[in-house]
């Protein structure tokens, strides 16, 4: 069965994009779906062996030029990597996903030639890969402000302090911490980020325990007990790493209004198959009430919305012409919208939908986390009302 998502995508991008959404979706069919209930049963992380075949396939290294030995590709690659592996898990998508978009693209957009040339062609190539140290115990959404700090002692600086939520710290090489460096600065003047090797003295790492959304994906904590680093660990300037977060998070928030598509899209051809094969009353299958039609509809409408704000989102991005409230808006509407569908497509499938392997469930879930996840859409509201503002 064609998905419905591939429908749009063939309209909405280059044959070529189109090409390369349909290898990675291949992948993902291969790879990935015929494994993915033995490694939620066995509470497995996505293998090793996974995501050395997502290198091979170029995937790490999707947006970094190809003189640092990447695929020269842009955001609209990215986005269509989420929306292809996503299909099947978000948790696997965000594997590549968070190593790019949160990741490398903080080195890409501010940090120094000599920065990137020692770290993105190991990072292209999926060998090294650098976490997002912005969330903490105490600051999620107040991330201006962080409690870890970084204190000048000399030639060099000394971390101390939690991070935590970041995703991929099980394979992280390094982590660019978001610190507090100059507390009595103007706001969002406070902090600093530094590149920090995991292998440091003074680096203690620990998976998060219980988490049930992104199950195969690596959430840690990250421990800093008196780590030392240079002024040449320093990404960006100084006192301006809230600057760095928020830079980089705008095209973040792209990347998670793809998973949060893949798994309306999942759903969708999944209801919509469901609702042809279920008989019930006279012998009618259940996509003959209006009611159950309503909720297809529905999904289908909001796909093929969200995937053309997502594109346009893309292409204003690389055109250096997406404002935060733009990024913000399609994150919060592609996650609200496919999470509020996504209930009422398990009402249509009924019982069956409580099962792990109707995948159903799953991607309820992970939804959650799109609803939450690089700014939680409440707070990002915040952002969206200002230009509404009455003068
Ligand atoms: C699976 C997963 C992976 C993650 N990966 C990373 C990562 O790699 N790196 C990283 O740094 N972080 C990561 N995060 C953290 C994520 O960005 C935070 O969860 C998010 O910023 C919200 O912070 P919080 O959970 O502390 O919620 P809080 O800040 O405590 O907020 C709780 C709730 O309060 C409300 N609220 C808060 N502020 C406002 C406001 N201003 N206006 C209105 N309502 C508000 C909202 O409803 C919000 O959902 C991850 C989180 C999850 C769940």
């Amino acid at each position: 069965m064609a998905r419905r998502i591939d429908t749009y995508l063939a309209d909405l991008v280059s044959p070529e994009k189109f090409a390369f959404y349909e290898t990675v979706r291949d992948f993902g069919d291969a790879e990935v779906a015929p494994h993915l209930l033995h490694w939620e049963r066995e509470h497995q992380l996505v293998p090793d062996e996974c995501i050395k075949k997502m290198g091979e396939l170029g995937l790490f290294g999707l947006p970094i030029a190809e003189e640092f030995g990447g695929q020269g590709g842009d955001h609209t690659d990215l986005v269509l990597m989420g929306l292809a592996l996503g299909y099947h898990s978000q948790a696997v998508a965000i594997t590549p996903g968070a190593a790019i978009s949160l990741g490398a693209k903080p080195l890409q957009l501010c940090g120094s030639a000599a920065q990137k040339k020692a770290h993105l062609p190991a990072l292209a190539r999926g060998e090294r890969m650098f976490v997002f140290g912005l969330s903490e115990p105490g600051r999620g959404s107040d991330a201006a402000n962080p409690q870890v700090t970084a204190v000048r002692r000399g030639s060099h600086w000394v971390l101390n302090g939690e991070k935590c939520w970041s995703t991929n710290a099980r394979w992280a090489s390094h982590v660019i911490v978001h610190a507090l460096t100059s507390p009595d600065g103007p706001n969002g003047k406070r902090s600093t980020c530094f590149i920090v090797p995991m292998q440091q003295k003074g680096v203690f790492y620990q998976e998060m325990s219980g988490k049930k959304v992104w199950e195969q994906s690596s959430t840690g904590s990250i421990m800093l007990e008196n780590v030392e680093v240079g002024d040449d660990a320093i990404l960006g300037t100084e006192n301006d790493g809230f600057k760095v977060m928020v830079t980089t998070l705008n095209g973040g928030r792209l990347f998670i209004a793809s998973l949060a598509l893949a798994s309306l899209a999942f759903a969708l051809d999944k209801t919509r198959v469901y609702a042809e094969e279920r008989i019930q009353f006279d012998e009618k299958p259940i996509g003959r009430f209006q009611r159950v039609q309503d909720v297809v509809v529905d999904m289908d409408i909001a796909l093929e919305r969200g995937l053309t704000w997502l594109v346009h989102c893309c292409k204003l991005y690389e055109e250096n012409r997406l404002s935060r409230e733009q990024a913000a808006k399609v994150k919060v509407d592609c996650s609200r919208s496919a999470s509020d569908l996504l209930l009422l497509a398990m009402e249509v499938c009924g019982g069956v939908a409580c099962f792990d392997e109707f995948g159903l469930i799953r991607h309820h879930n992970d939804l959650f986390v799109t609803r939450v996840g690089e700014g939680s859409n409440f707070a990002l509201k915040d952002l969206i009302v200002r230009p509404l503002r009455a003068k």
